[in-house]
């Protein structure tokens, strides 16, 4: 169920409970304020999560609230995680779904990182 990202930080979501280390991901790559990991149910070869460590909903959020410093580190991880899986010279793609018509089920701010095949038209008209 996509969420109201207007509403107030949820301590309890998954990304909160895997920063915490309450529940386990499979680790890509840590910086200071970022920590990126492959998601559970893969949509395609390469389906790495990118998230802020900070309590922020939505790509939203972290833009009027999280300081320069996580704005730059997480920018930052999320290019690196791209290089560093030779994601560049191919093509990838970064997605952020923002609250109830983005279709964001989780309300931590994450960044999609796609790749390993032709991702195809960007959105599909139903
Ligand atoms: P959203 O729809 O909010 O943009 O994406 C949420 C993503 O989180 C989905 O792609 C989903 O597969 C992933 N996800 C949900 N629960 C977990 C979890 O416990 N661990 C990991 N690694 N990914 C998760």
């Amino acid at each position: 169920m996509p969420i109201d990202a207007t509403s107030p930080y949820d301590s309890d979501n998954i990304f909160a409970k895997i920063l915490r280390g309450d529940l386990p991901c499979e680790k890509v790559d840590e910086s200071e304020h970022s920590l990126a990991f492959h998601d559970i149910n893969p949509l395609a070869p390469v389906h790495i999560l990118v998230i802020p460590k900070g309590a922020y909903v939505s790509w939203d959020d972290f833009s009027a609230k999280a300081s320069d410093a996580e704005i730059a580190d997480f920018t930052r991880l999320v290019g690196k995680v791209a290089r560093d899986r030779q994601m560049v010279q191919q093509g990838y793609r970064l997605l952020a779904n923002v609250g109830k018509r983005g279709g964001q089920e989780v309300p931590h701010l994450h960044v999609h990182l796609f790749g390993g095949e032709p991702l195809g038209p960007m959105l599909a008209r139903q």
